[in-house]
């Protein structure tokens, strides 16, 4: 076959357009990426060859070998893991698969500094090999198959793939051909340091040929199996590095062995910035499971609920046997128990962290609390517990708050948790709902993050206090106290019957009631639900969503604000004659007011606009 030539996709020329030309300071982290996709093809043959014995040709000793030439100035890096065939080498070096590549690269700003910090943390993996080299060739044979293939490329938006006529070895070389001033990289003493800082923990050993002398130049032992008194602080989180892709400090670090009826050893970490998937649909959990050392796989949704997918980390089983196949993994005992241990540690972990510092926990809250609040909803068992791990913007409190000291806030007659929930905590701060509360100094919960429309109405009470949307009509504030400091809400209410009537009749089969409200100071009127109704907020999300139809909205009711001036003056007319003429436009225009501050559509924007210069014509 002849050599063909092939374009990068898009994605991959912009990024390795920044990768090439940018002034990178830490160009040595490709090496460590490199020996981690080394590291991995070895993992992965190495499970395959767990069933399938003969794959590995005799050729059963799996190592990394790093070789530089100075004379050619070649830095080579290679593995006898499962190495590529053609489509392999098409779809993992032309492409990049990885979900939210679009968003990503949308984000960088053309700043090579900050730019790089960014995707430090998407992970460039192989094509950082480009920092340090002018071109780059894949020499490569896949496990089981007879032909090698070869992928070069200066990156510049095409690679040629050739078939190897000679046989090679199985797995994957690299060879780098330096750019002018990376001469270091073909220095062992500083390969070695390299290695040392950031490849020290991969389980195989990685060699360095230099001068006919093979020399493995890591200790090659896994670091979870060593005792925490023997590990530093670096090589965590050298080890984090490696196995999340990270470039942050672990916020926390989780390192124990389980022995007993079941005997597994974990490393978890949770991290201190958040992933820029995190909110991706597949809510995939991160952890790469073994099996006595050796890999399994980094897809186990057993492992631990989707509610803690920020954690990043290893669980290495002792008790599962080696040739486990995925399909097995499944509804496994021995797993779910696992997992019930995993929860349980890091949940307390959590709770410790919370208590120790609360400024501190409150940045892992502010990263993690959207996902960790997933489990209110979703893990029953548990749900008492995050309750109490999760913090609240409020009324009171921009800086999150515990539901603890919620509750040791609440005013006298309080019966509920009060909460409020909207897209950005600003508007919702500001809607007419919320009035009489803020003035009676009652601390309502702002919500905003979507999972938050689900599970107040999934569950019924923390500490016996059911929680209650402020937009809901049954709420009735005169029973609970002010603070002393704050002046009772004088509310000197007119005769409001006629009116209510009038717009009762006025917009019949557009409302539900309409009623007088405590809730309101500044406002002349609002809309809340009727208990057992979707919630304002939530049917605005699902109509985004699903475009539900108008008719399909649930009917609302109309609070009117007795103490207001306008309402006054409305309700004295309601009892002449011709009312339900006069206050005609009124009405609608009130009521197309309190739709609007509930960010909806008006069904009819004409008629809106007309009443208002209809109004504004009597004034001017
Ligand atoms: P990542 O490792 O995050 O998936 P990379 O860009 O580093 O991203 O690598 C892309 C893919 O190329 C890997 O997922 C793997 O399938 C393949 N690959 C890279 N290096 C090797 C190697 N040495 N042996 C076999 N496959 C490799």
């Amino acid at each position: 076959m002849a050599e063909e030539k092939l374009n990068f996709q898009a994605e991959v020329s912009k990024l390795l357009n920044i990768v090439i030309h940018s002034l990178y300071s830490n160009k040595e982290i490709f090496l460590r990426e490199l020996i981690s996709n080394a590291s991995d093809a070895c993992d992965k043959l190495r499970y395959i060859a767990l069933t399938q014995p003969d794959i590995l040709e005799k050729n059963t000793e799996f190592r990394i070998i790093l070789e530089p030439d100075k004379t050619s100035r070649i830095l080579s890096v290679s593995d006898n893991g499962i190495g590529m065939n053609r489509d392999d080498l098409i779809d993992n070096l032309g492409t990049i698969a990885k979900s939210g590549t679009e968003a990503f690269l949308n984000q960088l700003t053309g700043e090579a500094k900050k730019d790089m910090g960014l995707i430090g943390q998407f992970g460039i993996g192989f094509y950082s090999a480009f920092m340090v080299s002018e071109k780059v060739e894949v020499i490569t044979r896949k496990a089981g198959e007879d032909h090698g293939w070869r992928w070069i490329s200066d990156g510049n938006g095409e690679f040629t793939i050739d078939k190897e006529d000679i046989p090679i070895e199985r797995g994957t070389k690299i060879l780098l051909h330096l750019r002018k001033d990376n001469d270091e990289f073909l220095d062992g003493y500083r390969l070695r340091t390299i290695v040392k800082s950031y490849s020290d923990h991969i389980t195989l050993p990685v060699m360095l040929i230099e001068d006919d002398k093979n020399e493995q130049i890591n200790s090659a032992s896994a670091l979870w199996t060593r005792p925490k008194s023997e590990i530093t602080d670096e090589q965590y989180k050298e080890f984090y590095h490696h196995i999340a892709h990270a470039v942050d400090e672990p916020w926390s670090i989780l390192h124990y062995k389980a022995e007993g009826a079941i005997e597994y050893t974990s490393l978890l970490f949770i991290p201190n910035q958040k992933p820029f998937d995190i909110f991706h649909p597949d809510r995939k959990q991160h952890i790469k499971f073994y099996v006595k050392r050796v890999f399994i796989t980094d897809d186990c949704s057993e492992l631990l609920p989707s509610y803690l997918r920020f954690i990043r980390g290893i669980v290495d089983s002792q008790d599962l046997p080696l040739n486990v196949s995925r399909e097995m993994l499944q509804h496994n005992q021995m797993l779910a128990k696992i997992r019930t241990g995993l929860i349980k540690r890091v949940l307390s972990e959590l709770k410790k962290k919370s208590e120790d510092d609360e400024n501190n926990y409150q940045i892992f809250w502010k990263n993690f609390g959207a996902v960790l609040k997933e489990g209110i909803y979703e893990d029953f068992e548990r749900r008492n517990e995050i309750l109490e791990l999760s913090r609240f913007v409020t009324t009171a409190s921009d800086e999150p708050i515990s539901l603890n000291t919620y509750l040791s806030r609440m005013k006298d007659g309080q019966e509920a948790i009060y909460t409020i929930s909207g897209d950005e905590i600003e508007s919702i701060k500001k809607s007419p709902q919320l009035e009489g509360f803020v003035a009676k100094g009652i601390e309502v919960l702002l919500l905003t993050d979507p999972i938050d429309e689900f599970w107040p109405g999934a569950i019924s009470s923390y500490q016996e206090k059911q929680f209650r949307s402020v937009t809901y009509c049954a709420t009735d504030l005169s029973k609970i106290k002010s603070n002393e400091n704050v002046d009772e809400v004088k509310v000197s209410e007119g005769d409001m019957t006629s009116l209510i009537n009038i717009f009762k009749l006025i917009l019949t089969d557009h409302v539900k009631d309409v009623r007088s409200s405590n809730r309101l100071i500044d406002s002349p009127v609002c809309l809340v639900a009727e208990d057992g109704d979707v919630g304002l907020h939530l049917e605005r999300i699902l109509r985004q969503h699903t475009q539900t139809a108008d008719k399909k909205r649930a009917l609302r009711i109309l609070e009117i604000n007795p103490s207001h001036p306008l309402i006054r003056r409305l309700a004295d007319s309601a009892t002449s004659d011709d009312a339900i003429n006069k206050l005609t436009d009124s009405a609608w225009l009130l009521f197309d007011q309190a739709r609007i501050i509930e960010g909806e559509v008006l069904s009819d924007p004409m008629s809106f606009a007309n009443r208002l210069s209809k109004i504004l014509e009597k004034i001017s």
